[in-house]
């Protein structure tokens, strides 16, 4: 989940990131109104966070620009103008949520989670064999055996179920998961698909995280034919 953050004082938008970071989301930051229309056009974002007073442009305008793309991602206005026109005219214009500050960190992750999840096709629920996924509440299970992720490890785990049988690269994984500019810093999937198979995979027969070959890796369970057969039960 790749979250921006549009915020010019730097004090919200460090509390905000670190916040939504430690949640387990990817978040970029824009500070400016032009900067956050450039990023929203560059890249697919599953949530906006937007505050309305900006140095350049005016909130309710970057909210208009993000409107006219073809994929819109939600919006959550966030604004210390609380007179009822304003939200109004946000809500009017397209928002799909208002925060006025000051606001509870925890109400906003609250808020933001709704709106996450309502731009979601896919079900609340992931499964792959005998392993679950809790997008809601964030759990995970093997064989009704309850598993504890890290944030990050949960992020790819999700990612990869939710691309289950699709082989992912290294770079794929960290622009979904981790924020931008780790580049080179790819080896890092490895330390983390680590950990993941060592939760999820080492007690089991059945291994679920592949490593492919000159790609990355891939979540599936082994075709049954050569699951039975013992043969390529780790590359199905
Ligand atoms: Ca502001």
């Amino acid at each position: 989940m790749r979250l921006l953050v549009v915020e010019d004082e730097k004090r919200i938008a460090d509390f905000l990131t670190r916040g939504l970071q430690s949640a387990g989301y990817a978040v970029d930051f824009a500070h400016t109104g032009n900067d956050a229309i450039e990023r929203v056009h560059a890249t697919e974002y599953d949530l906006v966070i937007l505050d309305l007073g900006l140095p350049d442009v005016d909130g309710l305008q970057v909210l208009q620009k993000i409107k006219n793309r073809k994929t819109i991602p939600p919006v959550l206005i966030l604004s210390a103008r609380d007179s009822v026109d304003d939200r109004v005219k946000g809500l009017e214009q397209g928002a799909d949520d208002y925060l006025v500050k000051p606001f509870a960190f925890v109400e906003l992750l609250a808020r933001a989670r709704v709106l996450l999840r309502r731009g979601q096709p896919t079900p609340e629920k992931l499964q792959v064999g005998d392993l679950t996924l809790d997008c809601i509440r964030r759990k995970v299970t093997r064989s009704n055996e309850s598993i504890e992720l890290a944030p990050k490890e949960f992020s790819i785990l999700e990612y990869m179920m939710r691309n289950r049988g699709r082989p992912l690269s290294r770079t794929m994984i960290v622009e979904h998961v981790w924020d931008m500019d780790y580049d080179g810093l790819t080896n890092i999937v490895d330390v983390y698909i680590r950990h993941l198979r060592s939760k999820i995979d080492d007690k089991f027969v059945t291994k679920m995280i592949h490593t492919v070959r000159g790609i990355g890796y891939m979540l599936d369970i082994p075709e049954m034919h050569s699951y039975a057969s013992g043969v390529d039960a780790g590359t199905a």
